[in-house]
């Protein structure tokens, strides 16, 4: 939920001035702002959140999150108990603000019918919020099945089992495409439309279950919103001309927070070694301050990975640390590709400054690099700052695998909706350079050659 209102000063330079205390806010810093967000637009919903889940304050939540404290168990005993908690999160008057504790009658917040999405504390708020919420009414209902049936994505019905790719990855140019080339697409969404946890979901929900083909379209929409970023993984690592087969690869995923490492499974980005059938393995290592406690948290390989195989591993820490320690020292692989997925550094001049040690280090080392936006302004204010880093743009542009989901801002849904990794920007070394991408030589001084011998 980082705030993406302000613009960047235009005359950015590198600062000098400790710019890793900067970076190491950076997580913690976006993740209040977008509870001071939220309390902006909805006084006192950030509160009513942090309350839902059994925590007193902020620094609550953030302990919970790193795995600092032991996960209590938010006072919830029942899945009609989670739904509700959940659904809780959203009661307030769009029109007016207000949440239940604020009205004379804390059941008088009735939901719009059409889009089960949102709440209004009487018919005359209703009716003077109509001409902003009819143009999104219809994408917040479906914003609204989505949240209920993400669900899904932590029981494990949603990604279904997927095959190795049976085309190339720049013959897929689209989650259409993606789809089509599913073997027995219809069983498998079948199976998970009549599965325990969807009817379990539907008898606790307290919303009236949609039909088929809505409920159809949705775990699509979650499965692409799962599988986004191993997809973006993918398409940076074609475009680059990145060879899996050789040998083994390297990806970094820098400015990794718990959106990319809270309860992340081992094999969260299998689909990368189905994208590249014949791969030697591929490696993706998330690195950044706000990596949190899990599975993943493993040290990087220092030589090869199982081949045909995605191993995961974190490092928690600033990206030039990171390179310093381990990627300096070869206890780390260099990188392939390093991937940011909304770093968001067009945000705020502290998280641009914040990031100019790791973009620099990427610049210089001449390392393929892809960050993800949310949409096309941020896309534009992004540009802007790596043209003044003076880096070399290779591509940009609407990325073929952002995910389908809508992104709510929860204390303001009438709202222009926003996607994950909907845009996408490349850059390569410094620009002036006259070369361009030589990645034939690239790719021989990255090879691991260690399994061979
Ligand atoms: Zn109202
Ligand atoms: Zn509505």
């Amino acid at each position: 939920m980082a705030q993406r209102k302000q613009r960047p000063s235009s005359k950015s330079h590198p600062s000098k001035r400790n710019p890793g205390a900067s970076e190491a806010l950076q997580g913690y810093y976006m993740d209040s702002l977008g509870f001071q967000a939220m309390d902006i637009n909805v006084p006192g919903l950030s509160h009513v959140i942090l309350q839902k889940l059994n925590m007193k304050n902020y620094e609550d939540y953030r302990s919970a999150v790193d795995g600092r404290k032991p996960a209590t168990d938010f006072g919830i005993h029942t899945y009609f108990d989670m739904f509700q908690k959940m659904e809780d999160t959203f009661k307030f008057c769009v029109e007016c603000k207000k949440l239940p504790a604020s009205l004379p009658n804390p059941r008088s917040l009735r939901r719009c019918k059409r889009c089960q999405n949102v709440y209004y504390c009487s018919s005359e708020c209703q009716r003077a919020n109509w001409s902003g919420h009819k143009k999104f009414c219809k994408k917040l209902k479906l914003a609204a099945i989505d949240r209920l049936v993400e669900w899904l994505v932590f029981t494990g019905d949603i990604p279904f089992p997927v095959n190795p790719w049976t085309k190339h990855i720049s013959e897929v140019r689209s989650w259409e495409e993606w789809f089509c080339m599913q073997e027995h697409l219809e069983q498998k969404l079948g199976s998970i439309m009549t599965g325990h946890y969807m009817s379990l979901l539907w008898s606790n929900a307290g919303k009236p279950k949609p039909d088929d083909g809505e409920l159809l379209e949705s775990i699509k929409r979650l499965t692409s919103d799962f599988l986004s970023r191993p997809l973006t993984i993918g398409f940076g690592l074609n475009a680059f001309h990145v060879d899996t087969c050789t040998g083994p690869i390297t990806v970094h995923v820098v400015g990794a927070s718990h959106i990319e490492t809270l309860n992340t499974r081992i094999s969260d980005y299998d689909e990368l070694a189905q994208m590249f059938p014949g791969n030697q393995g591929i490696e993706v290592v998330m690195v950044g301050p706000e990596v949190t406690d899990g599975p993943i948290m493993r040290p990087p390989l220092a030589a090869f990975g199982p081949r045909g195989k995605v191993y995961l591993s974190s490092f928690k820490g600033l990206y030039h640390d990171f390179w310093e320690t381990l990627v300096e020292s070869q206890q780390a692989a260099r990188p392939n590709l390093v991937v940011g997925f909304h770093p968001g550094f067009h945000a705020s001049q502290g998280l641009t400054e914040g990031w100019f040690p790791t973009l620099l280090l990427l610049r210089d080392y001449k390392i393929p690099s892809l960050f993800t936006m949310y949409n096309e302004q941020e896309l534009r204010y992004s540009l802007q700052i790596l043209m003044e880093l003076e880096t070399n743009i290779t591509a940009h542009g609407i990325n073929p695998f952002a995910s389908l989901k809508l992104e709510q801002v929860q204390s303001n849904p009438n709202k222009q909706p926003v996607y994950s990794n909907s845009h996408y920007i490349m850059f390569y070394g410094l620009s002036g350079e006259d070369e361009g991408l030589n990645l034939g030589e690239l790719e021989e001084k990255e090879d691991k050659d260690d399994d061979e011998a």
